[in-house]
């Protein structure tokens, strides 16, 4: 599948002939499309490049009309070729007329052509402009051809930076000097100045073309087995010695080091002439292409595997032997992620962190929810954030508005130091609201709560007067822990949970694996749609030794008091009973042992999956509380993964749908008794918690932070008014009622 050796050989020997030759930018850029659309055996070779204004220029073309060089330009993310640069993709159309985006424009004559292939011209993730070579023909490009475009795009992106050719370098440069603004969603609450971290920055390969290519060989080789014998130390490191699926995972990662293929590949590419360095990084480029382009989820786990070694071979390569373990982190730091896990934003020192942007990434997806239980400000997709900033950037995150301006002129700064200090006035103002009950005008107490998950988010309960902590997800300690804690670490942890909580109930939420919380020591199965795969009570039903621990240390952990516990994911009534015998077994073993158990078990199911809203009368006679999961659950009533920020955000909780769902809930849980509360995020905005109020729910759980603003609306509002407008809205409307809510709140003067 590798580009011939000739072929590719040729190219880069030429390339490197054009870059020594006498003759200015654009000379240069004249031969090598000249070049290029020789040996493809293309009609058309063309370089579009980046302007300042985002849109793309031509550059220089072999085929299309001389005259349109210089004169055409394509808008950002118009046309194949502005797509190719928007979304730093590589595009192979047999037929490209016949594509919505194409853009045909008459001054080019491209209208004789057929097939295209643009491959973005970038450097380490900065899209620089689009290299294309068209052809009469239909057809579809080979695996070969488009090896041979993106290496040749690699090298006039190497020399676009360097000045050699073009001379419109300062372009890119101002493009990352001038201020702009990134639109993304607001994912958690806060602003933020700060300068700008980019998380796991890629090693940027400096030298691309080899002078002496046997000896980036011997370089090539001599790094390819220290990665190997790095990873057979970590193999053999003798705490990992009798752990089964560490060892698994390190095992994958070795047998793909000692890849003959990968191997091979690496070789061909320094052969052509690239340093080691750039070869592993044009293989990894051109194998993700192959891989993604087969949309296969076992081939994108192989590609995680490749990602990841590629980047150890490089930092073996560069010098730097492990991760950045963030030593040199400013103390006002904004994080730049493409995605992140929970577990990786704990590894940065909290106490420098300010801010966080992810390219990727919803409200609910588990990163934000961390976010928010540190008090980070955090946008998520921000789409193509990375690219435009570089580390050290100023940058303001404002976590209200979704918004984040690079490098931000003194106005602009000074407008928001204006802002964080109102927010630190009204900051003040809730403090004053709590130890005030949260009582309505027409006297409903609702209980409020927070979420919480580790012990750092204990110290919240006092600080914002919270009447407990309504859901602690137990996953977080387990996803930051390097091995599967143990019976006594569990113990330990549940029994300072319980201290810092000093009397006040906390519910603790049984494992909530799986899906997108993955442990990195426990083997999951490859799955399709992993949200509706194999995680939570599943898991604990299938594997009760795991669960079964667990429930050992909350007993263990709430000796003598009450223990309130409930499970993720419930899907059938029936699941309910299997929990209750697993319970059972831990009770009797307990009394066996002589050992103290807690006072009072409460059993409770978390409502996430609508299944069980039609199985509500068998349901509510086997729990002894309700807490509805409305991430989940409106991520499944909806079908829109809460984790996609394409699909998170079409959706409003506040339509017609779910808020039956939550009506229907409330009475059931009325006519059984069984105290209900929500512990989703929608809990944590005022106008949502309102809604919930007049949907009859009196306990809600939400992020520390939102304890306040909720219970300022809480002290404004009469439940009676709410109640009534939703009755009335809940017969005939459709789809999102949201505006009508706003209007009520303006017209009750409650401040949201
Ligand atoms: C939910 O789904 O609403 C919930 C509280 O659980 P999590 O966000 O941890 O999935
Ligand atoms: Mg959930």
């Amino acid at each position: 599948m590798i580009a011939s050796e000739p072929a590719l050989r040729v190219i880069m020997r030429r390339l490197r002939e054009i870059m020594a030759e006498p003759g200015d930018g654009q000379s240069r850029l004249d031969k090598i499309v000249h070049h290029v659309a020789g040996v493809m055996v293309a009609d058309v070779c063309s370089i579009y490049l980046k302007r300042q204004d985002g849109s793309l220029e031509l550059f220089a073309t072999e085929g299309l009309k001389a005259t349109a060089v210089h004169q055409t330009r394509m808008n950002r993310g118009e046309g194949l070729v502005g797509r190719a640069a928007e979304l730093n993709i590589t595009i192979n159309e047999p037929d490209a007329p016949k594509h919505p985006s194409f853009s045909y424009r008459p001054e080019t004559g491209e209208e004789l052509y057929h097939s295209l292939l643009a491959v973005p011209i970038q450097r380490s993730g900065d899209v620089l402009g689009v290299l294309v070579v068209q052809n009469r023909t239909l057809k579809e490009y080979s695996d070969e051809d488009v090896e041979v475009l993106q290496a040749t795009a690699m090298v006039v992106a190497e020399n676009l930076m360097s000045g050699a050719v073009a001379g419109s370098e300062p372009e890119f440069e101002i493009s990352k000097s001038m201020s702009a603004v990134i639109k993304g969603d607001a994912i958690s609450e806060g602003i933020a100045l700060g300068h700008v971290v980019l998380h796991e920055p890629r090693i940027v390969v400096t030298k691309l073309m080899a002078e002496d290519p046997v000896a980036e060989l011997g370089r090539l080789e001599a790094g390819m087995l220290e990665l190997r014998a790095s990873l057979d130390e970590l193999l053999s490191h003798e705490n990992l010695a009798n752990d089964g699926e560490h060892r698994d995972v390190l095992e994958a990662y070795r047998m793909f080091a000692h890849d003959r293929g990968w191997e091979r590949r690496l070789h061909e590419a320094v052969q052509s002439g690239l340093t080691a360095d750039a070869a592993v990084e044009r293989v990894q480029n051109t194998t993700r292409t192959r891989m993604l382009r087969t949309g296969d989820s076992f081939w994108r786990e192989r590609q995680r595997d490749l990602d990841d070694l590629s980047d150890r071979l490089m930092r073996i390569l560069s010098g730097r032997k492990s991760k950045d373990n963030h030593e040199d982190m400013p103390p006002d730091t904004i994080l730049f992620a493409r995605n992140m896990g929970p577990a990786e934003l704990l590894d940065y020192d909290q106490s420098k962190l300010r801010g966080l942007v992810v390219e990727d990434g919803s409200g609910q997806s588990h990163v934000a929810i961390v976010a928010k239980a540190l008090g980070i400000a955090a946008v998520g997709g921000a789409v193509g954030a990375i690219e435009r900033v570089n580390a050290g950037d100023a940058v303001i995150v404002d976590g209200v508005s979704g918004a984040v301006h690079l490098r931000p002129s003194s106005d602009m700064v000074s407008a928001y130091t204006d802002k964080v200090r109102f927010r630190a006035r009204r900051q003040r103002q809730y403090e004053k609201l709590r130890d005030l009950p949260a009582v309505t005008k027409d006297n409903q107490r609702i209980s409020l709560n927070i979420n919480a998950g580790l012990l750092v988010d204990m110290p919240h309960l006092a600080e914002s007067g919270a009447d407990g902590v309504g859901l602690f997800r137990t996953e977080l300690h387990f996803m930051l822990s390097h091995t599967f804690p143990r019976l006594e670490r569990q113990i330990a942890a549940y029994s300072s949970v319980l201290k810092e909580a000093n009397g006040k109930p906390v519910v603790f939420r049984a494992l909530d694996i799986g899906g997108d919380k993955v442990l990195p020591y426990l083997r999951q199965l490859k799955e399709e749609n992993p949200a509706i795969g194999w995680r939570a009570i599943r898991m604990s039903l299938d594997r009760p030794a795991l669960f079964r621990m667990q429930v050992r240390a909350f007993m263990r952990a709430a000796a003598g008091q009450e223990l309130h516990l409930m499970v993720p994911m419930v899907s059938a009534a029936g699941e309910m009973d299997q929990i209750r015998a697993l319970i059972q077994k831990e009770r009797t073993r307990l009394r066996k042992a002589g050992l103290q158990g807690p006072k009072k078990l409460r059993l409770g199911a978390m409502l996430e999956v609508p299944s069980v809203l039609f199985e509500l009368d068998q349901l509510l006679q086997k729990v002894d509380f309700i807490s509805v999961g409305s991430n989940d659950l409106l991520q499944f009533l909806f079908a829109a993964d809460r984790t996609n920020a394409h699909v998170a955000n079409r959706y409003d909780s506040l339509s017609i749908a779910p808020l039956r769902a939550l009506k229907t809930l409330v009475k059931a849980c009325k006519k059984y008794n069984v105290p209900v509360t929500v512990c989703g995020e929608m809990a944590g905005r005022p106008i949502e918690a309102m809604v919930l109020i007049g949907l009859g729910f009196r306990s809600i759980s939400m992020a520390p932070a939102s304890i306040g603003p909720v219970k300022s609306m809480i002290l404004d509002l009469d439940s009676r008014r709410i109640a009534a407008l939703l009755n009335e809205l809940m017969r005939d409307n459709t789809g999102s009622i949201r505006n009508k809510i706003e209007r009520f709140a303006k017209s009750e003067g409650i401040d949201l």
